[in-house]
C-alpha cells in the first residue's frame, strides 16, 4: 500500500510504500529528515491542517492544499462520483420517459381507440364493411403515427388495420360481382334482342 503524508517541513505530498512506517525518510524537495508515522486518516489530517498554519507560504500554498484535502477527506474518486449522479439522473429521467407524457395521450384516448376497434369489428360481422372501414380510419386517423405502448392499444390498431384490409377487399369483390352481373345482364339482353329481331325477320 502507498501511504500519502506531507513533509513538515515544507509541506509537500509525499508518497511512501506502508513498509516506511516508523522508519527514517528525507524529503526529496527540501532534504528535511523526519520519521514516517503511522498512518491513519484522522493522524493524515490532523499532521495536514497543523503544517497548513505552520506553512510560511500561506496564501497559495493553503488554496492549493485545501482543494486537495477536500477531495482525499472525500474518500470516493471523481469517477464513482459521477457515475453515481448520472446513475441517480437516469432512475429519475428514465421512467419520465417512458410513462409521460406518452402515455397521457394513451389514457386520454384509450376508451375512444377500443370503442372504435370494437364497432369496427361488429360492423364487419354484420357485413356493413363501408361503415367498418369509416370506424377505422377513425381509429387510424385518431392515433396517427403515434407509436403506442399499451398493449391493448396496439392490438385495437392491429385489428383495425385488418378489418380496414378485409373490408376494402370485400368490397371490391362486390363492386367486381356487380360489374359482372351487370354485363351478364347485358349479354342476356343483347340475346333477348337479336332473338326478337329474328323473329321479326
Ligand atoms: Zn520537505
Amino acid at each position: 500500500m502507498i501511504l500519502q503524508l506531507r513533509c513538515p517541513n515544507c509541506n509537500v505530498l509525499l508518497k511512501v510504500p506502508d513498509t516506511a512506517v516508523g522508519k527514517k525518510g528525507k524529503c526529496p524537495k527540501c532534504g528535511a529528515d523526519f520519521v514516517v508515522p503511522r498512518y491513519s486518516k484522522s493522524d493524515y489530517k490532523a499532521v495536514a491542517s497543523s503544517h497548513h498554519a505552520e506553512n510560511p507560504r500561506t496564501g497559495r500554498a493553503v488554496s492549493g492544499d485545501r482543494h486537495d484535502d477536500a477531495e482525499e477527506s472525500e474518500g470516493y474518486p471523481l469517477w464513482l462520483k459521477v457515475l453515481v449522479v448520472a446513475a441517480g439522473l437516469f432512475v429519475v429521467v428514465l421512467p419520465l420517459y417512458v410513462f409521460w407524457p406518452k402515455d397521457k395521450w394513451e389514457q386520454n384516448n384509450k376508451v375512444e381507440i377500443i370503442a372504435l376497434a370494437n364497432d369496427a369489428a361488429s360492423l364487419e360481422k354484420g357485413g356493413k364493411d363501408k361503415e367498418a372501414i369509416g370506424k377505422c380510419d377513425q381509429l387510424l386517423g385518431l392515433v396517427g403515427d403515434r407509436k403506442l405502448r399499451g398493449d391493448d392499444l396496439v392490438n385495437a390498431v392491429n385489428l383495425a388495420r385488418q378489418v380496414k384490409q378485409r373490408g376494402e377487399a370485400e368490397v371490391a369483390r362486390q363492386a367486381q360481382a356487380e360489374k359482372d352481373k351487370n354485363l351478364a345482364e347485358a349479354v342476356k339482353q343483347a340475346q333477348r334482342d337479336r332473338k326478337l329481331q329474328s323473329q321479326l325477320v
